[in-house]
């Protein structure tokens, strides 16, 4: 198989099916779209820059993100990324449920271990990753308080949009 060389800059959208228990905010099956940036120089900072330019463009110029702390397995460090309720601000209102902050990705630097295993020296190459649930940034964005609404097929909900 041909290994594609840095740089590397991809977005790819998936399905993914996992054991779940289902509830307003859970699902075994949920659509993500994961980034990935691979070449010289690229930090964490990178990263975060993107993200925020996402999340302007997403929710709004005011918006703003945190990271957290995080472990993944395929990144180091890692991270968790909420962003600030775009309904109250940051104050606390039911859509972030009184936090003020809603999750919306989980992030990091690829592991040196991921670009070795594909053949690219992680002492020349870096790289930023992400993952972000569509389904939740849906919700969050539209308010919408249960994630079964979304795959109900119901015409008279789905017209909304
Ligand atoms: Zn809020």
């Amino acid at each position: 198989m041909e290994i594609n060389k840095p740089p590397l800059r991809m977005v790819c959208p998936g399905r993914v099916f996992r054991i779940d228990e289902v509830d307003a905010t859970h699902s075994p099956m949920f659509h993500q779209i994961e980034g990935l940036v691979v070449d010289k120089g690229v930090t964490m900072r990178e990263l975060r820059e993107t993200l925020e330019i996402f999340a302007a463009e997403m929710f709004g110029s005011e918006t703003k993100i945190r990271f957290r702390p995080h472990h993944f397995p395929f990144t180091e460090p890692s991270a968790e990324v909420d962003i600030s309720c775009f309904v109250c601000g940051g104050k606390g209102c039911s859509v972030c449920k009184g936090e003020g902050w809603i999750e919306i990705l989980g992030c990091g630097m690829v592991h040196p271990n991921v670009l070795k295993g594909c053949g690219i020296d992680p002492d020349i190459y870096a790289g930023f990753a992400f993952g972000m649930g569509v389904d939740r940034i849906v919700m969050a964005k539209y308010g919408i308080r249960d994630l079964r609404y979304l795959f109900e097929n119901n015409i008279r909900f789905l017209e909304q949009f």
